[in-house]
C-alpha cells in the first residue's frame, strides 16, 4: 500500500513538472498566414498605389508592423512558398525552382512549420495553393494539415470548372480538392478560400486549442480573371490588364477582410500572430506577367533584382507588436516561421536548422540586426545583400539572355539604377566570395526522390 502511495506521488508530481513546463494552450497564440501570389510591393496603399484601394491590407500593415525591406528567398512561387514552410532556404531541400506538373515536391524529410505546431497540439488547416508537389507523399494532409482545401499545383482557374465527367482523368494539378476529394466549386476561387478560412475560424470558436491557418491565395497570379462586379469598380483604369488586375486584387482584399473580421467576432484577435507577404514580386517581364507594380524597385518576378524578391510583408499581433511600426532593415520569410515556432514554444530539430530567426526580440527593442547577409539564386541568377550593398547577378534587360554583374547601395539607390561596381572592385570580391561560401554550404543535402508509384495514389 506504500509503495503505491509514493508510486501515485510521484506520478502526480512527474505530471504537474512536465505540465508546467510544456507552455499551456491556452497560453499560445493563434497562427494565421496570408501568403499572395505575385502580387508586386507597389501594390498596396501602404506603399503608395493609388488606383487599386486596398483598405483590408492596409489596416493590417497599420495593426502591426510593416517591413520595408522584406524580402522572400524565391522569385517564383515553390521555392518561395517552400521556404516558408521549413524556415529553411529551399535549395537545402530540393526546390530550386517552381515545381512543374508531376515533378519532384519539397523534400519530404524535412519538417514543416505545420508538423512541428500539430505535434505540440495545434490545429493546423491550409486553404489555396500548394505548389510544393502534388503527389501523394508532398499532400499537405501528409505534410502536417489536419484539413486541406485547395488545388496542389502552382495555378489553375479562377472560375468554376464544368461538372466532372464520370471515369474522367483528373489533372491533380489543378483540381479543387477537399482533403484529397474532387470538388465542384460554384464560387469564383479567392472567394472560395477565403470563405472556407472564414469556415475554419468559426469552426473553431470557442475552443482553447490553438489553431495555425495557412491561407495561400493563388491571386493574383495568372490568368487575368476577375468577376464582373470587380471589373465594375474600376472601369476608369485605361488599361485593360491593368483593371483586371485591379479586380483580382480587389476580390483578394475584401475575403482577407473578411478572414480578419471573422478572426475578431471568432475572439481570437487578441490572441493571433497574423503574418501576410507575397510569394514573390510582381511579374512585370517574366514568367506570366499580369501588370502588377513593384514601385519603386527595379525588375519583378524571376529576377534577382529587388523587384523579385522584395515584397510586401506585414504582421500583426494586438498587445505585442505596436501598431503603425514600420521597420526598415531586411528580413526574410524564413523568419515568419521561426518567430511563430518561438512563439509557439517550440524548438526546431537541431538536424534540421533553421536559416530564419525570431523576429520577436528586435521588434520589441534589440536594435541589432536580424540578418548580416542575405542571399538568394534563381536559375543563372543570384544576388547577397549585405547592409546597404547589394551584389546581384541579373538581367540587365527584358531580352537578355545572361545576366551581368552589378554591385548597388540600396540605402541611396533602392531602384538599382547606378552599378557601383567598378569603383568598388574588393567589395565586389568580398561579396562575391561570401556568396559563394554561402552556396556550397546549401548545397550539401542531396533531393529526396519521392517514388513516381506514389503518384497521386492516394488512399
Ligand atoms: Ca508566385
Amino acid at each position: 500500500m506504500k509503495r503505491i502511495l509514493v508510486l501515485l506521488v510521484a506520478a502526480l508530481l512527474s505530471a504537474s513538472l512536465h505540465a508546467a513546463d510544456a507552455p499551456k494552450p491556452a497560453d499560445r497564440p493563434n497562427i494565421l498566414f496570408i501568403v499572395a501570389d505575385d502580387m508586386g510591393y507597389g501594390d498596396c496603399g501602404a506603399h503608395g498605389c493609388r488606383d487599386i484601394p486596398t483598405p483590408n491590407l492596409d489596416a493590417l500593415a497599420a495593426g502591426g508592423v510593416r517591413f520595408t525591406n522584406g524580402y522572400v528567398t524565391g522569385a517564383v512561387c515553390s521555392p518561395s512558398r517552400a521556404a516558408l514552410m521549413t524556415g529553411r532556404h529551399q535549395l537545402r531541400d530540393g526546390v530550386p525552382d517552381w515545381i512543374h506538373p508531376g515533378a519532384r515536391g519539397l523534400n519530404t524529410d524535412v519538417p514543416t512549420v505545420a508538423e512541428y505546431l500539430k505535434k505540440t497540439g495545434y490545429r493546423t488547416a491550409a486553404v489555396g495553393k500548394w505548389h510544393l508537389g502534388e503527389k501523394d507523399p508532398c499532400h499537405p494532409l501528409r505534410r502536417g494539415f489536419d484539413e486541406f482545401f485547395g488545388f496542389l499545383g502552382g495555378g489553375r482557374n479562377y472560375f468554376p470548372d464544368p461538372p466532372l465527367k464520370p471515369n474522367a482523368k483528373i489533372n491533380h494539378y489543378t483540381q479543387l480538392i477537399r482533403a484529397r476529394e474532387p470538388i465542384i466549386e460554384t464560387e469564383y476561387t479567392t472567394h472560395a478560400f477565403g470563405r472556407e478560412a472564414v469556415k475554419f475560424l468559426q469552426s473553431h470558436r470557442g475552443k482553447t486549442q490553438p489553431f495555425f491557418l495557412y491561407l495561400a491565395f493563388n491571386a493574383v497570379h495568372t490568368p487575368m480573371q476577375a468577376p464582373q462586379d470587380y471589373l465594375q469598380r474600376f472601369t476608369t483604369i485605361e488599361d485593360k490588364k491593368r483593371r483586371t488586375y485591379a479586380g483580382m486584387l480587389s476580390a483578394m482584399d475584401d475575403d482577407i477582410g473578411k478572414v480578419l473580421t471573422a478572426l475578431r467576432e471568432s475572439g481570437f484577435e487578441d490572441n493571433t500572430l497574423v503574418c501576410f507577404i507575397s510569394d514573390n514580386g510582381g511579374p512585370i517581364t517574366r514568367n506570366a506577367p499580369n501588370a502588377s507594380c513593384n514601385t519603386p524597385l527595379r525588375g519583378g518576378k524571376g529576377e534577382t533584382w529587388e523587384g523579385g524578391i522584395r515584397v510586401p510583408f506585414f504582421i500583426k499581433w494586438n498587445g505585442h507588436l505596436k501598431a503603425g511600426t514600420t521597420y526598415d532593415k531586411p528580413v526574410i520569410q524564413m523568419d515568419l516561421t521561426a518567430t511563430v515556432l518561438a512563439m509557439a514554444g517550440v524548438k526546431a530539430d537541431a538536424k534540421w536548422p533553421m536559416d530564419g530567426v525570431d523576429l520577436m526580440p528586435f521588434l520589441n527593442g534589440d536594435t541589432a540586426t536580424p540578418h548580416t547577409t542575405l542571399f538568394w539564386e534563381y536559375g543563372k541568377q543570384w544576388a547577397i545583400r549585405q547592409g546597404q550593398w547589394k551584389l546581384t547577378y541579373a538581367f540587365p534587360t527584358k531580352q537578355a539572355k545572361t545576366p551581368v554583374l552589378g554591385l548597388y547601395d540600396l540605402s541611396q539607390d533602392v531602384a538599382e539604377t547606378k552599378d557601383l561596381s567598378a569603383d568598388q572592385g574588393e567589395r565586389v570580391r568580398q561579396l562575391q566570395a561570401l556568396w559563394q561560401t554561402w552556396r556550397t554550404s546549401v548545397s550539401r543535402q542531396s533531393p529526396v526522390e519521392v517514388s513516381m508509384t506514389d503518384v497521386n495514389d492516394a488512399p
